[in-house]
């Protein structure tokens, strides 16, 4: 029998209310032993969707004043029947519940358990179980919003209305291949290159839109670079909001990198304050330094530095030219200062220039719109279907080449019965997108990320 499993759900730091979730066959039947409703009723007689009021029963005393909320299967998260306990939220509670909730039968539940059983019980595809980890760890409001989006159905509607017309494709000829007598090629060529066709450009717009969607999910690895005292940190401040990067007027003094993941505009970047890039004689800082070379190289995106109150220097046109061909926005600072460089050879290097006073908070919307714009994500649609990560991304261009090769070999008037097996394959690769053919290493490794309790 499977067993039944618990876990803490909530975070594990101190909060309002901590929730001990149970989910299993005798998830009721345990909730019961630990729990007693202050009317002294049986959980075991409660219907699903209900709560009862009552206290945390350990050791045969009262230990907490504590909700219990009862899910009856198949109509809960899991698909199973589930108990969830809400106590206080103080970590000892919470763990002394869990342990009594042990004691009464359950087991540990593991690493995203709780989903891989919704997923198991047909409550969620994979693309949706994923899309509860994205949940969790987003960051930025885009990031949010698809996510969300994904956790609705919005990828696996369209990966399964593509496969379901493969499929009938495919077994319309698989019949006329089994009874060529009879005449029935119940689908013509022409509309079988029509559905391919249109299956071909509509993962082809999934794969497209893959790079956004990742900028959107994952955010983006930002270097801030330029030579000491341009004002590095006093942008990454001036993102930040806060005093983590030090501001000083000594040449020199960000030594290492600074890290910060801030919200701009709908996505979030991943910030590194970087050492000013110059030639020093200082050991720790000429590390410093390559360390910034090296996070210039490795960054998505550039923010490049410039002070407007001093002339284009050395160092400066070392980094226009490090900049070109990379997404790499100019930021002109100091613009509160008399203006003495000039921007001629800047504007020519990058195809973004914004003019901005960090010491003043000036320019921020500019930088904003900048960013967004470079990126692509400035009309980003989050309620469109949207491929989240490698895996999915891999069978869905798989998927994507199996259909060319059949349209291919449909043009090159091969047999439908090999037109067939490539038909046949994308649709298996659609089929592991979704979960319903994946492997139990995949899926496995999909619910290794998650937490404990989710
Ligand atoms: P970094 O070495 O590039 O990180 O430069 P900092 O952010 O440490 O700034 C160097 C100096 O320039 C500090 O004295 C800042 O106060 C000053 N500074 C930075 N931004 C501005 C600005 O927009 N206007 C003016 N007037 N000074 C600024």
């Amino acid at each position: 029998m499977e067993k039944t499993i618990a876990a803490v759900s909530t975070g594990a730091a101190p909060g309002g209310i901590g929730v001990i979730r149970i989910s299993g066959s005798r998830a009721v039947e345990i909730a019961d032993k630990v729990f007693l409703p202050a009317d002294n009723s049986s959980l075991l007689d409660l219907k699903g969707y209900r709560a009862k009021f009552g206290n945390i029963i350990i050791d045969g005393e009262k230990a907490d004043n504590a909700v219990a909320l009862i899910f009856r299967a198949p109509k809960s998260y899991t698909g199973e029947d589930v108990a969830e306990l809400s106590v206080h939220g103080g970590m000892l509670m919470v763990q002394k519940t869990l342990q009594a909730v042990f004691s009464a039968g359950a087991e540990p539940a593991e690493a995203g358990e709780f989903t891989k059983r919704a997923f198991i019980n047909g409550k969620l595809d994979l693309t949706q179980a994923e899309s509860v980890a994205e949940l969790i760890s987003a960051q930025g409001e885009q990031s949010l919003k698809a996510s969300f989006n994904a956790l609705q159905g919005a990828l696996s509607k369209k990966i399964n209305s593509v496969l379901q017309r493969l499929l009938d494709a495919s077994s319309s000829m698989a019949a006329w291949v089994d009874y060529p007598d009879e005449e029935i090629p119940d689908l013509s060529e022409d509309e079988l290159r029509e559905i391919l066709t249109e299956s071909k450009a509509e993962l082809g717009a999934l794969l497209d839109g893959y790079e956004n969607g990742k900028t959107v999910v994952n955010g983006v690895s930002t270097a801030i670079a330029g030579r000491p005292n341009v004002g590095k940190s006093s942008l990454m401040n001036m993102l930040t909001k806060t005093d983590k990067s030090i501001v000083t007027h000594i040449a020199g003094t960000t030594r290492d990198i600074v890290e910060e993941s801030v919200r701009l505009g709908g996505i979030v970047l991943h910030l590194r304050d970087t050492a000013g890039l110059r030639r020093s004689e200082d050991i720790v800082e000429s590390i410093g330094i390559e360390k910034a070379y090296k996070a210039l190289d490795e960054a998505e995106l550039i923010l490049a530095v410039f002070d407007n109150s001093s002339p284009l220097g050395e160092y400066d046109r070392d980094l226009i030219k490090r900049c070109s061909g990379r997404k790499a926005i100019a930021v002109i600072n100091k613009t509160d200062l008399p203006d003495a460089l000039e921007t001629d050879e800047i504007k020519n290097g990058f195809s973004k220039t914004v003019y901005i006073s960090a010491k003043n908070d000036e320019g921020y919307s500019e930088l904003v719109n900048a960013v967004e714009e470079l990126l692509g994500v400035a009309d980003f649609d989050s309620s469109a279907p949207l491929l989240a990560n490698l895996r999915q991304k891999k069978n869905c261009e798989n998927a994507y080449n199996g259909i060319s090769e059949a349209l291919d070999a449909l043009n090159g008037g091969m047999t439908y019965d090999a037109v067939n097996v490539m038909i046949d394959s994308a649709a298996d690769e659609l089929l592991s997108l979704t979960g319903k053919k994946a492997s139990a290493e995949v899926v496995n490794n999909i619910f290794s990320k998650f937490c404990v309790g989710k």
